[in-house]
């Protein structure tokens, strides 16, 4: 069947959320790849704050990319937007401040496809920055799945491996992998637990 929103000509909003290492950056590249084909015009923009792998690209964790203005606000992409720009993408979203909810919906009222990637929940399983508000009001949403580095079952979680009494931690091998819900820990009360165990003492 084909998707309702294949035949509107007007603009809208697409969300692809979901937590690390669930393919949100390949999808967004996956999608533009198509606009590319079809010959639309689009931009990519990301936030400062993502300084992994490449400033100036959107980068997925299999190095797949395509190249990004990097913005340090949200407001700052109406002075990189060119006016026959029919496609935005937007990645990692969550780091924007709640403002981007206006300049989105800006966006599509002008006609514009909007596509967001971003990360719906944080370390702690918290819904993250604008994410919840940008689903609310999207038109289609994709709902990606990691693999959970446990049991191997469809993860939705990130799982934080380090404890850095920071929100933000930037970076990803060793810092966090997927998880499913069960083997969440945002706790991470498995850096206290004493080894299952531990050797006998022996006697003097
Ligand atoms: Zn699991």
């Amino acid at each position: 069947m084909e998707h309702p929103l294949n035949s509107i000509r007007h603009g809208y909003l697409e969300v692809i959320c979901g937590c690390m290492y669930s393919g949100k950056t390949e999808e967004l590249i996956r999608q533009l790849r198509r606009c590319e084909y079809a010959r639309q015009n689009y931009q990519v923009f990301k936030p400062v704050v993502d300084d992994r792998y490449s400033e100036d690209e959107v980068c997925s964790h299999n190095q797949d990319s395509i190249s990004a203005q990097v913005i340090e606000d949200i407001y700052d992409l109406y002075r990189h937007l060119r006016h026959d720009t029919q496609v935005v993408g937007i990645d990692e979203a969550q780091f924007f401040s709640d403002d981007i909810l206006e300049v989105v919906n800006k966006l599509v009222k002008n006609g514009r496809r909007v596509i967001i990637a971003g990360l719906d929940t944080d370390w702690k399983g918290r819904p993250f920055g604008p994410m919840p508000n940008l689903l609310a009001c999207a038109d289609l949403i994709h709902k990606q799945y990691a693999i959970c580095m446990v049991c191997g079952e469809a993860a939705t979680r990130t799982q934080r491996l380090v404890n850095e009494d920071k929100d933000i931690l930037v970076g990803s091998f060793r810092v966090y992998e997927a998880r499913c819900r069960r083997h969440f820990d945002p706790d991470l009360s498995f850096l206290q637990k004493p080894p299952k165990n531990p050797p006998p003492l022996r006697p003097v």
